[in-house]
Formats: structure tokens, C-alpha cells, sequence
């Protein structure tokens, strides 16, 4: 779970740190390490109670334990503890932010876009809406019905009104009724999702930016779980074309803390035009002493934030460049081949059957049943089981008609069906894939005998 060469490094890189500071009088502050000693022995023990995120065979929900890199620049920081809000706070830790941005937009084929880092996608996207509905007050802003269900309740903080977009049988948000919303002249803005969190589905990003530009519309896209896989070789060929027309968006978000190998508290807000930044504007008497410099804290809604999480996506970026072909980009094509290799087992296999081919490297399937009601069932009782043989899986529940297509002779005895849900984001899954498809066959061997004993 440690690697021995991480504590090594941090007492390095401390004993460095502390260096910087040796001019002033010599100051440590008190603490009772005996007492902390004990504390910390039972943190440690209440830490068991956990899925292990780390471990291949932890494959549910979008949980990816930080690079190393970045577990140990975080640390690092935590001994200086900057604040990010404003350059009084934390000056090199804000420069580092401020370059991170610059590399994350180069990403997106943006040279000087306005951003920075939130504490997740969750804020990230509340900026975006926030400056989208400034801009078109009083219009719509729409979503797909599969788009995380933050937009919804971020419209509802606004004020702004919204609609929920149906998708298609390939979990994309549906064309056609997107069309159908801007011929209302209704509409605002657009959110398109690159890769959404249930089904890993990439928005056709081609036809919505025709669409929008037709109709007058913003385009944000949410790419909070997918927005590092523009960097893949080994996306199809639509999700590539998605990919390709990033640049010319009006905003996007992304979290470092899914796919840029960053421990919690990162996300990011990149709006193409820095224009936007008027609507920031404001007065803070007891914040902006210190120069006249950019203080990230004037485009920021939020306030004071971890300078810590720039300075471990700093250090991850100079390690790993946010580059096609390197290092990030290999591990994402590891992940999605993975996800290809898994549901192909799955099609393969007699006891599921996998929804659509994914896009990214979320690999969603129902347990083979004769109705909704008895899939449902068996995919928990698949999901328990395979967690008592340290395979750990996610569920999700599914509209009958989104499964059906898919599953055509399922008896629809349920508006719902749980489908078991498997995001293979660790770049080690793809080594892994026998043993998970082997614990999945054996789990759904056990299932469907003890039914047929039962029956
Ligand atoms: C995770 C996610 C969010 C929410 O981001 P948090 O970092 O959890 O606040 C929003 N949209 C998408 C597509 C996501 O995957």
C-alpha cells in the first residue's frame, strides 16, 4: 500500500523546505507526541473501514488513489499551509496554480484562458452556470437526464431555470431533443458532458457546437470526469471527434482530483474568453494588501482554499506533462482498453449483459435475468458477494428502457433495473482483468445456481 520510497522522500524534501526559513529566530511550536502517538494509532485503525481504493481489485466507483507525486508535494505544503484566496496567503503556491491553469488550458488548445482551481467539480461547475446565466439572464440552461445531477441543484442555488435533456440508447444526450429545446428560443446555455458519471457517455460535442452556434447558445462543457482524455491514442473515433472540438467552448470544468492523480480538494474552471472576469469584480477591503499582482481569490467564488492542491498538481504536472503519448496518456489508453477487454468478457459470458460499448472506461452491465425485478436482485446479490471475495463493484440504477436495448428479453416488470457498474480508472486494471473477469464468472455461477436450486 506504501511505497518505502515515499517517506524518504518527504523527510528529503521537508529538511529542504525547512532550510528557507533558517534565518529567523528559532521557533517550534509544542506538542505532546506521546499523546498524539496514541490518537493517531486509533485514526489509523478506524482508516480499516474502508473500501481499499487503492487495490486493482477495487473496481466500482471513481475513486483513484493520488500519485505518490502528489500525496508527498501535498504533504510538503502542509507545513507551510498556504491559502490560495489571495497572494498574502500563499505567493509561490498561487504562481504554481496560475501555471498549472496555463497547462491546463494548453491542453484545450487555449492560450491565455481565464480559470483556477475550485474544490471540485461541484464548484467548478456552479462558476460556470454562475457566469453562463449572468450572460443570458432568464433563459434556459439544459443538461443531459444522465448529466450529474449537480446542474440541476446549481440552477436551483441560481435561480436559473433548467431542463433535464433525454438521451439515446447510447447514453448520449439525445440530438435531436436538444434541437427541439433551442427551436423554443428558450435556451441559454448548453452543458455538454464529456464522459458522464454514470456510463462514461461522451456528448456529440460537433453537433451540439453546430447547434449552438445556429441558435445563438453558450456552450459549457462538464468534463470533470473526462477531461484528461483528449490525451488518450486509444479513444473510437467519436469520442475523439468530441474531444478535438474542446477548444472552442465557452467553458469547461475538469477535476485533477478523478483523472489528474490528485487527492481531494481539485477541481478547475477554464473559461475560454477572459472577459468574464468582470463579472468577478468586487471589493475586499481585508484581502488584497499586498500587490497589485493577480490575487486568485478576485476571479474565485469561493474563498480561502488549499494552496496544497496546487502545489501537488504542480509537482504531478512537471512529472507527468500533459502530453499525447506520455506517460497521463498511456495510462489513460490503459484504462480504456481495460474497460473494452472487460466488457467484451462480458459479452462473452453467460451470466451478464453489458449495456453499451464504453467510451471512456466506465463498463456498466446487468446480471442475465428473465425480468427487471430478478436482475435487480441477483445484482446485489453479485455485488455482496464479490465484495466478501475483495472484489469491490458499484451499483446503479438504470431506467428499464436504457437496459432494454440492450437486454431485449427482459420482461420490463420495473420502471428501474441495478446494473452492477465498473469504472476502471487505476492504469493497473488492464493487468488485472483476468482475475476481476474470474471472480465476476465464479460470483455469477453462484448466483444463478442458488436460483435454479431455489426455483
Ligand atoms: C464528479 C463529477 C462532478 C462533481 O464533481 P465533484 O468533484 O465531485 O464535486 C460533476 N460532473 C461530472 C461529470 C462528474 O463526473
Amino acid at each position: 500500500m506504501i511505497h518505502p520510497a515515499e517517506l524518504k522522500l518527504l523527510r528529503t524534501a521537508l529538511a529542504t523546505l525547512a532550510e528557507g526559513y533558517e534565518d529567523l529566530p528559532p521557533f517550534t511550536a509544542d506538542f505532546d507526541a506521546e499523546a498524539a502517538a496514541q490518537v493517531l494509532q486509533r485514526v489509523a485503525k478506524r482508516m480499516h473501514d474502508n473500501y481499499p481504493y487503492y487495490h486493482p481489485q477495487y473496481a466500482g466507483q471513481m475513486l483513484k488513489p493520488p500519485h505518490a507525486i502528489a500525496r508527498i508535494a501535498y504533504a510538503i505544503s502542509l507545513w507551510v499551509n498556504p491559502n490560495n484566496h489571495a497572494l498574502d496567503g500563499g505567493r509561490a503556491s498561487s504562481a504554481m496554480e496560475k501555471e498549472c491553469i496555463v497547462d491546463l488550458g494548453r491542453m484545450y488548445g487555449w492560450d491565455s484562458p481565464l480559470g483556477h482551481l475550485t474544490g471540485g467539480g461541484t464548484m467548478a461547475n456552479l462558476e460556470a452556470l454562475w457566469v453562463a446565466n449572468k450572460l443570458h439572464p432568464g433563459k434556459k440552461i439544459i443538461a443531459s437526464q444522465q448529466a450529474h445531477n449537480t446542474h440541476r441543484r446549481i440552477c436551483d442555488v441560481l435561480g436559473a431555470r433548467f431542463s433535464a435533456v433525454s438521451v439515446a440508447g447510447n447514453g448520449r444526450m439525445d440530438v435531436a431533443a436538444i434541437e427541439a429545446e433551442l427551436r423554443t428560443g428558450d435556451v441559454g446555455t448548453i452543458v455538454a458532458t464529456l464522459g458522464n458519471t454514470g456510463l462514461g457517455a461522451v456528448d456529440s460535442l460537433p453537433e451540439i457546437l453546430e447547434l449552438a452556434a445556429h441558435y445563438g447558445a453558450r456552450v459549457h462543457v462538464d468534463a470533470a470526469y473526462g477531461g484528461y482524455f483528449g490525451l488518450a491514442t486509444e479513444l473510437a473515433d467519436e469520442a475523439r471527434s468530441s474531444f478535438d472540438c474542446l477548444g472552442q467552448v465557452d467553458s469547461i470544468v475538469v477535476d485533477p482530483h478523478k483523472h489528474g492523480l490528485q487527492p481531494y480538494g481539485c477541481g478547475c474552471i477554464l473559461f475560454r474568453s477572459a472577459d468574464v472576469g468582470r463579472f468577478y469584480k468586487h471589493e475586499s477591503p481585508y484581502t488584497y494588501f499586498s500587490s497589485a499582482e493577480l490575487h486568485l481569490g478576485e476571479i474565485s467564488l469561493e474563498c480561502s482554499r488549499a494552496g496544497a492542491s496546487a502545489v501537488a498538481l504542480w509537482a504531478t504536472q512537471q512529472l507527468f506533462p500533459l502530453e499525447k503519448g506520455g506517460q497521463l496518456s498511456q495510462w489513460l489508453d490503459n484504462s480504456l482498453l481495460a474497460a473494452r477487454g472487460l466488457w467484451q468478457r462480458l459479452t462473452d459470458s453467460e451470466y451478464y449483459q453489458p449495456l453499451m460499448r464504453p467510451e471512456l472506461d466506465i463498463v456498466v452491465y446487468a446480471v442475465n435475468a428473465p425480468d427487471a425485478l430478478e436482475a435487480s436482485s441477483r445484482a446485489r446479490r453479485v455485488f455482496e458477494l464479490a465484495a466478501k471475495k475483495d472484489l469491490h463493484l458499484a451499483m446503479m440504477q438504470l431506467p428499464v428502457d436504457l437496459v432494454r436495448p440492450y437486454h431485449p428479453e427482459l420482461e420490463a416488470n420495473s420502471e428501474t433495473v441495478t446494473c452492477l457498474r465498473s469504472v476502471l480508472m487505476k492504469p493497473e486494471h488492464i493487468e488485472w482483468l483476468e482475475q476481476i473477469g474470474g471472480i465476476l464468472d465464479d460470483c455469477g455461477r453462484e448466483v444463478t445456481s442458488a436460483v435454479r436450486e431455489s426455483g
